[in-house]
């Protein structure tokens, strides 16, 4: 039987997802299932690998079950992840030796703030990409290292290994210790220009080389899977989750950017072939490599909070009872009656990166209903993407001409109008929302020739919905200047 299909893991946040394409990129057939999300203290978040490894293989069974289909109907499966979430395992055993740490772990504060006196911001910067915060996984590896008993002695020996959530499948389903290149931009370890392990930065932060997966491209055959359903099916893609919802939204171009407004926003640009470095507060990263071509870069622009301040005003204020809700309410009213919530829940992120900013509601009057509220919270969203074009604009030779978007919040009309308004700049939905997914399937079909090339991808991609600036000049200027009046207010708060 000739292949009609190509599978895509999305091994995310809150849970794992199998996804099955067809050959004009549509869905076929989704399976998903949560994990749990375990708090041992404030700020500690971590998650079981071996929990979501029994979800991963229980998502592709029921997905491929749903499509009708088994391992000769696939092409390929293509893997996408949560970014910067790490796993030590045992490589006899094949058992982590603790739980992973989450990206969202503000554990290793302390540890940064004394990489940073010893060998300053810019050493790493310059070199990754990043700037040095909790969020990248390097730290996180390092946590372990010091923290779990005897681990540092027995990865010296090579008898553990690290990996991100891609690796840990990978090793999994084909027993390849092996991470793609945009993984590895997010763990402060990889040279951004030689895409290897900087052997200094593995000494600065106490890493041994023994335990480290070899970094390979975002497109290509990394191996067979060994048994379970997949069995002899070729795993030909990795990319981290936006890196891959660029991919599927096809912004191969250089200029061309996405933005996927799910719990938080992450604008991606493609920048080409060569990293731009950021000094305007925006992480540079690696877009995707396809095997046998030069890699492509991206300046990304990381938003803490977007669709869970709408699930704050759901679930802590109780305003409405559903997420979508939230835009009946604030078409209630004309406009924000002169307020302004900034969510800065846990600091603030691109382009502030502030870990002292807390939240605020800024300009409450008698005026103010529930309505206006729900307008400033939508609002917040589009003027926390503004702040971050703005940094891009700032930063790139090319001015961002219009915005691909999806996720979640993109349902609401009244948000993607407002979006267009404040950018000043077409904002256009992909009919397909699921573009992480599809991101990966693409490059893994890509990888062993179900699709030919990018331009075959590129004349799939549908908008089903555009959104056309329509906002008065002066009025954008004078809103702007409100919302930037009511970050300051955010800042020095936490001591
Ligand atoms: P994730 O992949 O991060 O879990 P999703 O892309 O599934 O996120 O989007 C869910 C988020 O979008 C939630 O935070 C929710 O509050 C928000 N959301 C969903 N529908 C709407 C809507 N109609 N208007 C505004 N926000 C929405």
């Amino acid at each position: 039987m000739t292949p009609q299909y190509v599978a895509a893991i999305d091994q995310g946040t809150t849970s794992s997802r199998c996804i099955v394409f067809d050959r004009a990129g549509e869905i076929v057939a989704v399976a998903q299932r949560e994990h749990r999300q375990i708090f041992p203290r404030p700020g500690w978040v971590e998650h079981d690998a071996e929990e979501i490894w029994d979800n991963v293989q229980q998502v592709v069974e029921e997905a491929l079950r749903t499509a009708g289909t088994d391992a000769a109907g696939l092409a390929a499966v293509g893997i996408t992840n949560q970014r910067e979430t790490t796993v030590v395992w045992d490589r006899a055993t094949g058992r982590p030796v603790a739980n992973a740490i989450v990206w969202q772990d503000t554990r290793t504060g302390p540890l940064l703030r004394e990489l940073a006196s010893t060998y300053g911001e810019e050493r790493f910067r310059t070199r990754t990409g990043l700037p040095l915060a909790t969020y990248f996984a390097g730290p996180k590896l390092r946590w372990l290292l010091d923290e779990v008993d005897g681990l540092r002695e027995r990865a010296e020996r090579g008898e553990v290994l690290f990996g991100t959530m891609d690796s840990w499948l990978i090793w999994k389903l084909t027993g390849e210790h092996v991470t793609d290149v945009t993984n590895a931009s997010r763990t402060m370890l990889m040279d951004l220009t030689t895409l290897d392990w900087a052997p200094d930065l593995l000494d600065a932060m106490g890493v041994p080389a023994a335990m480290l997966p070899e970094i390979r491209c975002s497109a290509e055959v990394y191996g067979r899977a060994t048994t379970g359903v997949l069995a002899r099916v070729p795993v030909a893609s990795a990319l981290g989750d936006q890196q891959a919802a660029l991919f599927g939204q096809t912004c191969f171009q250089p200029g061309e950017a996405k933005c996927t407004y799910g719990t938080g926003s992450f604008l991606l640009l493609n920048t080409g072939a060569s990293p731009v470095p950021s000094t305007h507060g925006l992480l540079t990263t690696v877009a995707y490599r396809i095997k046998g071509q030069p890699p492509a870069y991206a300046l990304e622009g990381a938003i803490a909070v977007t669709g869970s301040l709408v699930q704050w005003l759901r679930d802590n204020l109780g305003l409405i009872s559903t997420a979508s809700e939230v835009e009946e309410l604030a078409r209630t009213v004309d406009d924000n009656g002169g307020c302004y919530v900034v969510p800065a829940f846990s600091g603030l992120f691109a382009p502030h990166w502030r870990s002292d900013a807390r939240g605020v509601i800024a300009g409450l009057t008698g005026y103010i209903t529930k309505g206006h509220l729900a307008r400033a919270v939508l609002e917040a969203s589009a003027w926390q993407t503004r702040e971050v074009v703005d940094a891009m604009n700032a930063d790139s030779d090319v001015a961002l001409r219009r915005l691909r978007v999806d996720g979640g919040m993109t349902a609401n009309g009244l948000l993607m109008q407002f979006l267009a308004d404040v950018l000043d700049v077409p904002v256009v939905r992909s009919r397909i929302t699921e573009t992480t997914c599809l991101g990966a399937a693409y490059a893994a079909g890509l990888a062993v020739g179900f699709w030919p090339d990018l331009a075959t991808l590129r004349a799939q991609w549908r908008s089903d919905a555009q959104w056309e600036p329509a906002m008065d000049p002066e009025l954008r200027d004078r809103e702007l200047g409100q919302w930037r009046k009511a970050v300051r207010r955010t800042l020095d708060w936490v001591e």
